[in-house]
């Protein structure tokens, strides 16, 4: 059976092949703590989907990781408010689903509000039951 990382392994090599012509900074791949892996380029670490994505968007340069990684870096440090009552959401400590945390609001009377950046905001009502 095919597995979903193989899929990426021939054009994964392709990009960090062109990334090493191009003089950029490649270190070792290595597999992060959810299973995907992670390449050091330039001093930023992007997983194969990243830097496929940047591929396929013409952006794979020194500029445009740099660019990417501020972005995410930016995204990262934003707070996120709860649309109801506009404070900061924060991180749960515990996993809502598998491989996804959310954020909660901490409004004393207690809100529904989750996000997370693969759903956006959403309650409490859109998850699923367990
Ligand atoms: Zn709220």
């Amino acid at each position: 059976m095919m597995t979903k990382r193989s899929e990426y392994e021939y054009p994964i090599n392709r990009a960090i092949r062109k990334m090493i012509a191009m003089k950029m900074n490649v270190g070792s791949s290595m597999v992060r703590h959810d299973g995907k892996m992670a390449h050091p380029v330039n001093g930023y670490i992007l997983t194969s989907e990243q830097i496929l994505e940047l591929d396929s968007k013409n952006e794979l340069t020194s500029w445009g990781i740099r660019e990417y990684a501020e972005r995410l870096d930016k995204e990262a440090r934003t707070p996120v408010l709860c649309p109801v009552h506009q404070i900061e959401m924060l991180d749960t400590t515990e996993w809502d689903l598998p491989n996804m945390r959310f954020k909660y609001c901490p409004y004393q009377d207690g809100c529904t509000a989750r996000y997370s950046k693969e759903t956006g905001h959403i309650t409490t009502s859109d998850l699923p039951s367990r």
